[in-house]
């Protein structure tokens, strides 16, 4: 797996496809398989109560390095916890991600097409939030400053490297699986 730079990966989306579409082959060893779907579900049940805590802890982190008065510590722990938590979660993020698709191999192709999930991505992201502002509160950890920039349907966090389009902030803000949530934006 290439090495992650920051905590902000997490939401590729689009490299999160790419890897779901090179998997698809493998889910026919599901089919050979089917004991192989009960160890993926448990599995799968694992990493996502991890990456839950693991997501507290990095938030509780930021907070922390967003007590720093001076600005040099203030950027400098944010770097840290973002090398230091910000791969690990994505890597987290990526298993999660992969044993969803195994598991789920037809849910995609057959319910929404790559025209559905171009639209959901075009759906306009400040519609989709309520507002009308550039900066917004970031969804991923409370802030007293707006640090979420929304620019080009992305949203940005310059405090702690969240980003998101529509699909994600959807699946995010509301706990939606990808197929989900390109639904709900069609
Ligand atoms: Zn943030």
């Amino acid at each position: 797996m290439k090495n992650l730079e920051c905590l902000g990966e997490i939401l590729e989306e689009k490299e999160l496809e790419i890897e779901w579409r090179a998997m698809t082959p493998q889910t026919e060893s599901l089919e050979v398989f089917p004991e192989a779907r009960e160890y993926l579900l448990d599995r799968l049940n694992r990493w996502e109560k991890y990456l839950v805590s693991m997501r507290r802890i990095v938030r509780n982190q930021m907070d922390w390095a967003c007590l720093h008065k001076d600005e040099f510590n203030k950027w400098f722990w944010a770097e840290v916890i973002k090398i230091d938590d910000g791969n690990l979660l994505n890597l987290v993020a990526k298993e999660i991600r992969k044993m969803e698709i195994l598991l789920t191999p037809d849910e995609k192709s057959s319910e929404i097409t790559d025209a559905d999930i171009q639209r959901a991505r075009d759906y306009p992201i400040k519609d989709l939030i309520g507002t009308d502002k550039d900066f917004v509160l970031c969804p991923n950890h409370t802030e007293k400053h707006p640090s979420f920039c929304l620019k080009k349907n992305f949203g940005y966090c310059f405090s702690c490297g969240y980003s998101c389009d529509t699909i994600k902030y959807l699946q995010d803000a509301q706990g939606l699986s990808f197929v989900e949530a390109v639904k709900r934006l069609r």
